[in-house]
């Protein structure tokens, strides 16, 4: 996949036709353990948005899980990621062989993978996290099989899978042992598939389905120290009999084992790819933005969005409900002060403008707020002094460059706000008695909420708190609102926020 020297032939691939012999083979099932790197050759551009797309993915597990979210409320949220940015069809019923576009998925779920390997091998630290969200994307992943692509898929790996699935015979041997063992686990797992958490099933009902329809399986003890430890298997003669309904827990150990490894080899070969000057660069850049992809802003903002967004209603409630916490705050202070620093102005003037403040509102905007009741600062000053600062923001004065608001991440890495400065981002840089009072004019009054939140804060989360804020202030219209690919979104911007907040009024 990356260059192996740095001579190239025009028009001639890097690598030997031979090699590629039999590798559309790996994209005959659409889960992958990813045992068999790829080595075709795909354009840097490729490169590049196949790991963000991946990367974009990896991120909100990463998010869900800090917000305790569970596997099942993990999977509404992945979900339409998946379809948007990383969708894995099955092969049609029509086709021996996948077509081309399903293969064109597949290849680019496989090679999305294998970069961020790459970025993530780099120290114990994101390889551990690297794991732990590809582990959690693979058991959504492999719940979106149909139970005959379930069966494929173990088939395809059945010589690294040591385990084997014991007889009807053999079962019913050893029936009372089993079902003392592992009636709880399958009981569990039955309330899990029904959605119903007032699922019931009796005891008689229960024995007669592990003697009917659960298959178990026989492996080694040691392959499986957690759920010895938690004694939901059967032990004997060394061996370990797990109810079927425990097979992604053990795939997942599998995959667990293997991608450690891997990660561990990929790190080692590292020194190899520092030769390559074209890779090197999109590697830092990705490495750089592993726990957060810039929101794009392109086409947010259209006429209709912004159509009552003026000087006068962004200070009104009901433009201001959507504000993140960063920009209330920042709002306020300048409605109250009649002024701000230079970072806070900077910060505010760009948020405004991607919501859609024009330049001559901004200016009514600014120039009142800056002038008005006793502030002590003329119209002549503020023109003086500000209006050049408000010109150049929106690429009317010097290099004339577009600026855009900046996201989480380019606030958090300024400096915090010294004395009488509102900037950055108030979950990092408030006292505690003031986030919480904050947070209850937000509407977070619960204390288990605010706990919540306060955790995060205390673990330096702050955008997790941001997200999980959003969530507990739109609990009512995200409830209404149908799933869409941008509900489940992890704040990592001030204007995704605002946007995600206003879409969300809009649809319910
Ligand atoms: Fe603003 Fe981001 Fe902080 Fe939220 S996490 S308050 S959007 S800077």
């Amino acid at each position: 996949m990356f260059r192996q020297n740095k001579r190239r032939t025009a028009g001639r691939k890097n690598f030997e036709p031979s090699i590629f012999q039999g590798v559309t083979q790996i994209y005959n099932t659409r889960l992958s353990f990813y045992d068999i790197p790829p080595i075709d050759e795909i354009t840097l551009e490729e490169f590049e948005t196949w790991a963000i797309d991946r990367l974009k993915i990896l991120i909100e597990i990463e998010s869900c899980g800090l917000r305790s979210k569970s596997l099942r409320e993990t999977e509404q949220v992945i979900k339409p990621l998946l379809l948007k940015y990383l969708p894995l069809n099955p092969n049609p019923s029509s086709s021996a062989s996948p077509p081309a576009s399903v293969i064109a998925e597949r290849k680019k779920d496989h090679y999305s993978h294998f970069i961020l390997r790459l970025v993530f091998c780099r120290t114990e630290d994101l390889r551990r996290k690297f794991i732990k969200n590809e582990l959690v994307l693979f058991k959504i992943r492999y719940n979106m099989l149909q139970p005959k692509e379930q069966r494929e898929f173990i088939a395809q790996y059945s010589d690294k899978l040591p385990w084997q699935y014991i007889s009807q015979d053999e079962k019913l041997d050893i029936l009372d042992d089993l079902f003392a063992a592992t009636s709880s686990t399958v009981r569990n797992s039955l309330v899990f598939e029904s959605g119903d958490p007032s699922f019931t099933i009796s005891r008689d009902q229960l024995y007669q389905h592990i003697q009917k329809s659960e298959q178990f399986i026989k492996l080694p003890f040691e392959k499986v120290p957690n759920l010895v430890a938690s004694r939901s298997v059967l032990l004997r003669a060394g061996s370990a009999y797990i109810p079927s309904t425990l097979q992604l827990n053990l795939l997942s150990i599998e995959y667990q084992d293997l991608l450690t490894t891997s990660l561990i080899r990929t790190f080692q070969s590292m020194p190899r790819l520092e030769e390559d000057d074209r890779l090197l660069p999109l590697l830092n850049n990705l490495s750089a933005n592993s726990s957060s992809i810039e929101y794009d802003m392109s086409s947010k903002f259209d006429a209709e969005n912004a159509s009552d967004i003026n000087a006068v209603s962004v200070t009104t409630p009901a433009v201001m409900k959507h504000y993140p916490m960063c920009a209330t705050h920042l709002q306020g202070a300048l409605m109250s002060k009649s002024h701000l620093k230079y970072q806070g102005r900077q910060q505010l003037q760009l948020f405004l403008k991607g919501i859609g403040l024009s330049i001559d509102e901004a200016m009514k905007f600014w120039s009142y707020q800056f002038t008005k009741s006793n502030s002590g600062i003329t119209m002549e000053k503020f023109n003086k002094e500000y209006k050049y600062n408000l010109r150049h923001n929106y690429g009317l004065e010097g290099a004339r460059i577009n600026y855009k608001p900046p996201d989480c991440s380019r606030i958090l890495s300024k400096p915090k706000p010294g004395k009488g400065e509102s900037h950055g981002c108030p979950y990092r840089d408030l006292p505690l008695d003031s986030l919480i009072t904050n947070l209850n004019e937000m509407g977070v009054t619960d204390q288990v909420d605010i706990n919540m939140v306060v955790d995060d804060v205390g673990r330096n989360d702050y955008t997790v708190a941001c997200t999980r804020v959003f969530e507990f202030t739109h609990k009512q219209e995200l409830a209404k609102s149908k799933a869409t690919s941008s509900e489940g979104m992890h704040i990592n911007h001030p204007n995704l926020y605002f946007d995600r907040s206003r879409q969300l009024e809009k649809s319910s």
